[in-house]
């Protein structure tokens, strides 16, 4: 009954609202760039202004997030760069539905032939195209794509020996995970944490009917994430934590660095969250 409601309701919000978020994307969201070298088993293949993370494994490769449809081919080129074969990514991982990460998941899919593993609390957005929530920048759909694996908090994904732990941080999506792995480098364990988003970014924190836990799911999520141990942060938005500049400076390993980003944001949240308040209530 309520999908019923919304597929009604949501198409004319779409047509108004897609075109005015067009114009506001920024620039570096598209413009390619080489893949750069991260750390161990881990490339970055995305544009300058959005992340995917390549993780090459001796039974294929692992892709975290797709970034924009009009990106894949140029992620397609980074990962072929590489030497890996487009067959040979078994497996996307998603940080969260949202276009500017989810909507080449599609295109990636086809042309890897990849199972698509995704926060259960995103999958309907996911299968469907249409972002979870309610934001003050309307809907702004993403071509449809199947998620072969639902994960909950705690689940792993394991390829060719490298094992993913799904971290659940929802707030900015209600299927918004993090995604953690332990890497040993000159026989020291390393903490990479590839953060989801705990930015407000436009959600409706207050009258949010279609995700009414979204403050709560917030507020846990930044405590959650604040705590985390991370020696290596590699987030969907790379300039979040400088992902490009510190690879150049050879500065990748920054323990701190999560708890420093994560309590920036719930700054920003609580600012934003008082702000939304006034004029909800
Ligand atoms: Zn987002």
């Amino acid at each position: 009954m309520k999908r019923l409601l919304l597929a009604a309701v949501l198409p004319a919000a779409v047509l108004l609202a897609a075109p005015a978020a067009a114009q506001l994307d920024p620039p570096a969201w598209t413009r390619p760039i080489p893949p750069v070298r991260l750390i161990g088993p881990v490339d970055y293949v995305g544009t300058q202004g959005l992340a995917a993370y390549l993780i090459r494994t001796r039974d294929g490769a692992i892709l975290i997030d797709a970034t924009m449809a009009e990106n894949a081919p140029a992620i397609e080129r980074n990962i072929q760069a590489l030497g890996v074969r487009l067959r040979d990514v078994k497996l996307i991982l998603v940080s969260h539905a949202h276009f500017d990460h989810a909507a080449g998941l599609a295109a990636m899919r086809r042309d890897t032939g990849a199972q698509v593993v995704a926060g259960a609390g995103d999958v309907e957005a996911l299968e469907t195209g249409i972002p979870p929530g309610e934001t003050n920048y309307g809907v702004v759909r993403f071509p449809a794509v199947p998620v072969a694996r639902r994960v909950r908090d705690g689940d792993k994904v394991t390829l060719g020996g490298v094992t993913l732990r799904a971290v659940a941080t929802p707030g900015h999506t209600p299927g918004c995970f993090t995604w953690t792995m332990r890497i040993a480098q000159r026989g020291r364990p390393l903490d990479i944490v590839f953060p989801c988003s705990v930015t407000v970014a436009g959600n409706k924190l207050f009258g949010n009917a279609r995700y009414p836990r979204i403050v709560q799911d917030y507020r846990a999520s930044i405590a959650r994430l604040a705590a985390l141990h991370a020696d290596v942060v590699l987030p969907a938005h790379p300039e979040m934590a400088d992902v490009l500049e510190r690879a150049k400076a050879g500065t990748l390993v920054a323990p701190g660095l999560l708890r420093q980003i994560v309590l920036k944001a719930r700054d920003d949240f609580d600012r934003e969250w008082l702000r939304q308040g006034r004029t909800a209530r």
